[in-house]
C-alpha cells in the first residue's frame, strides 16, 4: 500500500509538452505543489499542425484554456488533391472530417496551457532527471542541470513522467518498453512564407502510394506541412541529413513547383521535425509513486490524430483520481490507468489504420481514399459519401469525442458540444 500523507503532495513533472504543463495545472488545481522540471534551456514555440477533438476539447476546457485555443481553420478556402504536375481535385480539408476537429499548431496549446498555469508553480530549465530511486515514503530525484552539470537529489512524492516518447522517466524506472515501430517516417515544418501558386487559405494534399504531403492552411498565419513515408529500414532513414532522406523518398520523380516549394522550406527551416513514427507498449503505466503520461506512456502517433488530446484528458483524470483517493496512490494510479486504458488502446489500434489515409500503401487504397474525400466534394455524390464516412467512421468519431476526463460517476460521452 502507498501512503501519501496529507501534507506530502509534492510532485515532479518531467516535460514542459501538452502533457506535463496539463499535469501540473491539476495537480496545482488539487491542492499539490508540482515542479516542472525541462531539458530544454527554454520554452518551446510553435511547432506542427494539430487537430483536436472532442476529448481533447473537452479536457482542454476543464483545465481552463479551451477558451484561449482559437481555431486556425480557414473556412474561406479550399483544398486540393494534387497531382506532382499542378493539376487538382476539390477535396475535403482536415477541419471538414468527421469529428470537426480544431485546428491549430501544437505551440498553440503550449502557449496557452502556459497562459493557465499558476505562476506559484516552480518550473526549472535545463533541468533532467538521471536518478529515481523510490521507497514506501518516497522518490529521490537526483536532477542535473544539462548547462553546468551539477546535480542534486531530492525528495517528491509523486513522479510524473510526461518527457516523451524518447522518455528518461520511462528509461529509469521501467527500463526498456516495448516499442512497436509503424515503418513510417514524418517530416513536419511550419513554413516561413506562404507556397507561390497557393492561394491564401488553400490546403493541398499530394498522395502517393508509400508516400504524401500535406500543407494545411491556417488563418493568421503561414500555413504547416507533413511529410509522411513509408519505409522498410526506420535505422537507416537517421543515416543522413533529414532533407536528402526526405529528397529520396519522394524521388527519383521530378518534384514539380509545390513539392519543390515545400521540401525548400523544409530545408531552410531551423528546427524542422523529422522522426520516425513509434508507439509505445507498456503493460503499466505506473511503477510505485511514478506514472507515465502523454507520449511517454503510450505514443499513439500522429496517425491517430489523438495525441495531444488524450494527453491534456490523461493528465485532467489523474488529478481527479488523485483528489478521489487521498493518501492512497496505489488506488488513484490504479483506477486512472483502468479508465483511461481502452480509450488509449482504440486510439493506438486507429493509427495503425488511420496512416493508410495520410499515406496509402497501395494503389487501391489511394484510389479508395482519392473517391471517398474527393467525392465528398461533389454536388452529385457528395451526401452518399458523407453517409458512407459517417457510418464507416462512427465508432472512430465516437472515440474522439469521448469525454474520457469526465467527472467520477457521469459515464464518458462523447463531449459533442466542447468545440
Ligand atoms: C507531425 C505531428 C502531427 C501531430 N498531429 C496531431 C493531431 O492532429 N492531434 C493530436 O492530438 N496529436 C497530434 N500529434 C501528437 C501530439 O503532438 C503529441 O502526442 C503530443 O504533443 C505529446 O505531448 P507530450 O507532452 O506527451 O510529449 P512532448 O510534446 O514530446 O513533450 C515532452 C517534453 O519533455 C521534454 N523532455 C524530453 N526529455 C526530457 C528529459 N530527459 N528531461 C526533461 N525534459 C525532457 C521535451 O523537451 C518536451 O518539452 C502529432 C504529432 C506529430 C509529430
Amino acid at each position: 500500500m502507498i501512503n501519501n500523507t496529507d501534507n506530502g503532495r509534492r510532485a515532479l513533472v518531467v516535460g514542459l509538452g501538452i502533457s506535463g504543463l496539463s499535469a501540473a495545472i491539476r495537480l496545482r488545481g488539487i491542492g499539490w505543489e508540482p515542479v516542472l522540471a525541462e531539458r530544454a534551456p527554454g520554452r518551446r514555440t510553435e511547432g506542427y499542425f494539430i487537430g483536436l477533438f472532442g476529448a481533447g476539447t473537452a479536457a482542454a476546457a476543464r483545465l481552463g484554456f479551451l477558451g484561449d485555443l482559437t481555431d486556425r481553420a480557414c473556412h474561406t478556402g479550399s483544398t486540393h488533391e494534387v497531382d506532382r504536375a499542378g493539376r487538382g481535385r476539390r477535396c475535403v480539408g482536415f477541419h471538414e472530417l468527421p469529428g470537426t476537429p480544431r485546428l491549430l499548431l501544437r505551440g498553440d496549446v503550449e502557449a496557452a496551457a502556459f497562459r493557465a498555469l499558476p505562476p506559484e508553480v516552480e518550473i526549472r530549465y535545463a533541468t533532467e532527471p538521471v536518478a529515481i530511486e523510490q521507497d514506501d515514503g518516497g522518490v529521490e530525484v537526483t536532477l542535473r542541470d544539462t548547462a553546468t552539470g551539477r546535480s542534486r537529489t531530492e525528495r517528491f512524492d509523486l513522479v510524473v513522467g510526461a518527457d516523451g516518447v524518447r522518455s528518461a522517466v520511462r528509461e529509469l524506472v521501467f527500463g526498456p518498453a516495448r516499442v512497436r515501430r509503424l515503418n513510417y517516417m514524418v517530416g513536419a515544418v511550419k513554413l516561413a512564407e506562404p507556397v507561390p501558386g497557393i492561394r491564401p487559405g488553400d490546403g493541398a494534399v499530394l498522395a502517393e502510394v508509400g508516400r504524401s504531403m500535406w500543407l494545411f492552411p491556417f488563418t493568421g498565419t503561414t500555413p504547416a506541412a507533413l511529410f509522411s513515408y513509408r519505409t522498410s529500414d526506420v535505422a537507416a532513414e537517421f543515416g543522413a541529413p533529414p532533407i536528402d532522406r526526405l529528397r529520396a523518398a519522394f524521388g527519383p520523380e521530378p518534384p514539380g513547383a509545390l513539392l519543390e516549394a515545400v521540401l525548400t522550406e523544409f530545408e531552410r527551416a531551423e528546427r524542422p521535425l523529422f522522426d520516425s513514427a513509434e508507439q509505445i507498449r507498456l503493460t503499466s503505466w505506473h511503477r510505485g509513486r511514478v506514472v507515465l503520461l502523454g507520449d511517454s506512456a503510450w505514443c499513439m502517433t500522429l496517425y491517430s490524430g489523438m495525441g495531444a488530446s488524450a494527453g491534456m484528458a490523461g493528465a485532467h483524470l489523474l488529478g481527479t483520481l488523485l483528489a478521489a483517493h487521498p493518501g492512497r496512490l496505489d488506488l488513484a494510479l490504479g483506477e486512472w490507468e483502468r479508465r483511461l486504458r481502452p480509450f488509449v488502446t482504440y486510439h493506438q489500434r486507429e493509427a495503425l489504420r488511420q496512416r493508410q489515409f495520410f499515406t496509402p500503401a497501395s494503389r487501391f487504397q489511394r484510389a479508395v481514399r482519392s473517391t471517398v474525400l474527393c467525392g465528398l466534394k461533389s454536388p452529385r455524390t457528395g451526401g452518399f459519401h458523407r453517409w458512407v464516412l459517417d457510418t464507416t467512421a462512427a465508432k472512430s468519431q465516437r472515440m474522439k469525442s469521448l469525454d474520457i476526463s469526465a467527472p467520477i460517476g457521469r459515464e464518458a460521452e462523447p463531449a459533442l458540444t466542447a468545440k
